[in-house]
């Protein structure tokens, strides 16, 4: 059987996350406290329930602990969300994803049980940084604290050449473990694989050496 998912908070972060499992097929509950934000989302998840997250009766009755994973996406009020996440713990919830609005914030989430906290504000500021530093940069993503994934536009000089006789790994030190050719997408290009002018090459390094690779290649 297929995971199941419940999602508490259905304001910007939550609802896109809900929708984007729903499209997966995947079976997904909104719970928001609010009537208004069900009815918006209502045809976008499986099942939408109005709810207080901070009622540990509330959630019992909705059977929380049936899920495989609980995402706690409310923001704005740190106190509910706080103690939506120590609530869950209590109630035994497998796994608890929680959003954070700053580092503190998160720090707590841990402490009271989060089994991963996410930061969409700071994690988007980093991808956006980067994306205003080179323009070639299309998409960054942090994998680690050093180490990310990004998405570079080739520049000329590296057109026409192939993997092998750019030998990328060797002189900037990351791995380029995908190219984006128009519509195709090759996952595992081969050495001997040619660059094309409007190519996107998908790379993996440490951030160091992925700048240096974003500013020079
Ligand atoms: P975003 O920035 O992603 O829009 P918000 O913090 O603005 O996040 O939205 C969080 C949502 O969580 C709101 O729709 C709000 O009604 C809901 N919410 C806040 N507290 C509770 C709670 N105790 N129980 C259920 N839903 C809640």
């Amino acid at each position: 059987m297929s995971k199941q998912f419940a999602i508490i908070g259905m304001g910007r972060f939550g609802s896109s996350v809900a929708r984007t499992l729903y499209e997966m097929d995947y079976e997904v509950m909104g719970i928001d406290e609010n009537e208004e934000r069900i009815n918006e989302n209502i045809q976008y998840v499986t099942h939408a329930v109005a709810a207080d997250s901070t009622d540990e009766r509330a959630l019992k009755e909705i059977g929380i602990r049936n899920f495989d994973v609980v995402v706690v996406a409310i923001g704005v009020d740190i106190q509910a969300s706080i103690l939506t996440v120590l609530t869950l713990k209590e109630l035994g919830v497998k796994k608890i994803v929680a959003k954070a609005q700053n580092e503190r914030h998160g720090q707590v989430l841990y402490k009271v049980g989060a089994d991963r906290v996410v930061f969409p504000e700071r994690d988007m500021g980093v991808r956006v940084a980067h994306n205003l530093i080179s323009a070639n940069v299309l998409d960054f993503i942090e994998l680690a604290e050093d180490y990310s994934v990004a998405e570079v536009v080739v520049s000329s000089k590296l057109v026409g050449k192939n993997l092998r006789q750019l030998d990328i790994r060797k002189k900037y030190e990351v791995n380029v473990i995908a190219i984006k050719s128009g519509d195709k997408f090759n996952i595992a290009p081969s050495p001997d694989e040619v660059i094309q002018y409007g190519d996107v090459l998908v790379v993996i390094g440490n951030n160091k050496d992925l700048k240096a690779f974003e500013e020079r290649a």
